[in-house]
């Protein structure tokens, strides 16, 4: 079958035969589909021939860009050598056993041991087994209730879903038991009125310890959260939330899991958004910025004080066909080469990072703006229908879609969440770029602002 040339042709093709995740299938088919055809650094081409800056580094995944052809050699040359082979049953090979050393190197000290899977829906799936597992060979297999967070996102698989606090996802297939969810720290969205962030930061971190007390010490397992809440909305917590949480995780016989999956690698400016808010996760979750998602694959890494008592454990009945699949992990140490050799994690807190949050931060001027946080590379613009107070749109979402669909058509991707804009550029982001980024951005408050007049 020849594929044919035309965007209108093209869009018929899909629409009658793919299914895509998290699409209004139906609108879908009405608008056709987007469709992307190439891309270098930063920037995407259209079918049509546009050119968009991507904003979002795919899906928070892309951070040394689009375009290296280092990565596509190295995967070549694997595919050559070896395409597959698994890592079950006592076997392994070579690009596992560099990448998981690797790992060990990269992540913060108490972490030596990964577990490989393909996503990071796996990775968290594969969590809930293993800190199970854990509790049962400590002998306290009542201790199995994982705390999470409204409208934290852990990816989509039954479990991995049923962690996450996605009410539209819930909706749709019942949550599995022995999850719970606690308050989200969005001090604009649920501070009460006088409250700061500061006040409201603790007052989030302390549910968790009333969640502890109310269910029973004895009963919980882990509390789970990302640094940043990526697809809840970049919700950047306020400063005492992240201090409170991890003196609540250092008092109580829970572990902590921190979802790296958007923060990890250099997202927030350190190699892990655990260091850049000073936790100490027993648990971390990995996946996209491991292979700037030139290629599926996702880990969990262990801390020592866990990974000794899984090993005495023996058997740990669990694994994927795909776990350390070699061309993936090759696809990573590429990937990790290149982050290390040009220092992207430097180049996001010392050049882009900074260069990018002054830029952003002036956008909280316009009339449609109440907040535009930012850490590292990744912020939202909250947007509101008067920014004297913090005030929400009646018809929730409607305007941040009008913006989003905007930003497209000035060449940015940009995401919306409810009302609230966000972005992840990829790490390589220039200073052009920023500045070309910022009035895209800048223009589309204003196209969206005249739309609601
Ligand atoms: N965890 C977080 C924090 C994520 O943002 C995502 C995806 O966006 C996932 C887990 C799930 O990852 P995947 O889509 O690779 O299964």
């Amino acid at each position: 079958m020849s594929l044919p040339a035309s965007t209108a042709e093209l869009r018929a093709l899909d629409a009658a035969h793919h299914l895509h995740p998290f699409s209004d299938m139906k609108s879908l088919n009405a608008e056709g589909s987007r469709i992307i055809v190439k891309a270098e650094g930063v920037w995407l081409t259209d079918s049509d021939g546009n050119r968009i800056l991507d904003g979002m580094s795919g899906l928070w995944c892309v951070n040394v860009g689009y375009g290296r052809q280092e990565i596509v050699d190295a995967v070549a040359q694997q595919m050559t050598e070896l395409p597959y082979y698994n890592t079950f049953f006592k076997t392994t090979h070579k690009p596992a056993i560099e990448l998981a050393a690797k790992l060990a190197e990269l992540t913060p000290p108490q972490f030596n041991r990964v577990f490989f899977t393909g996503s990071g829906s796996e990775s968290n799936d594969t969590v809930i087994k293993l800190v199970r597992r854990y509790f049962q060979i400590k002998e306290k297999p009542e201790k199995k209730i994982i705390i999470s967070r409204r409208n934290a996102y852990h990816g989509s698989t039954v479990a991995a879903g049923s962690l996450g606090g996605m009410a539209p996802m819930h909706g749709q297939s019942a949550p599995i038991p022995d999850i719970l969810h606690i308050a989200q720290p969005y001090w604009w969205g649920e501070a009460r009125q006088g409250e700061t962030p500061e006040e409201f930061g603790l007052r989030a971190a302390q549910a968790l310890e009333a969640a502890i007390d109310a269910m029973g010490e004895d009963r919980i397992a882990a509390f789970i959260a990302e640094p940043i809440q990526g697809a809840g909305g970049v919700i950047i917590p306020p400063a005492t939330y992240w201090p409170e949480i991890a003196r609540i995780c250092r008092e109580r016989d829970i572990l902590f899991i921190s979802d790296e999956v958007i923060c990890g690698f250099g997202r927030t400016g350190k190699w892990f958004g655990c260091e850049t808010f000073g936790t100490e996760p027993d648990i971390l979750v990995m996946a996209k910025g491991i292979t700037s998602g030139y290629m599926p694959l996702g880990g969990v890494m262990v801390a020592d004080r866990v990974a000794e008592v899984l090993l005495e454990g023996g058997d740990f009945n669990h694994g994927y066909t795909y776990s350390g699949h070699p061309a993936a992990c090759a696809a990573a140490i590429a990937n990790l080469d290149i982050m290390v050799r040009e220092d992207l994690v430097g180049h996001v807190a010392n050049d882009a990072g900074p260069y990018l949050k002054a830029g952003w931060s002036a956008l909280a001027d316009h009339p449609l703006v109440g907040e535009a946080p930012m850490t590292g590379l990744v912020g939202a613009l909250e947007l509101t229908p008067d920014k004297t107070g913090r005030t929400s749109f009646a018809d929730v979402g409607k305007v941040g879609t009008l913006a989003r669909d905007f930003s497209f058509k000035n060449g940015l991707v940009m995401r919306a969440v409810r009302d609230r804009l966000i972005i992840a550029p990829p790490l390589v982001i220039s200073h052009g770029e920023i500045d070309e980024l910022v009035a895209r951005a800048r223009r589309t408050l204003d196209d969206t602002y005249a739309e609601l007049k």
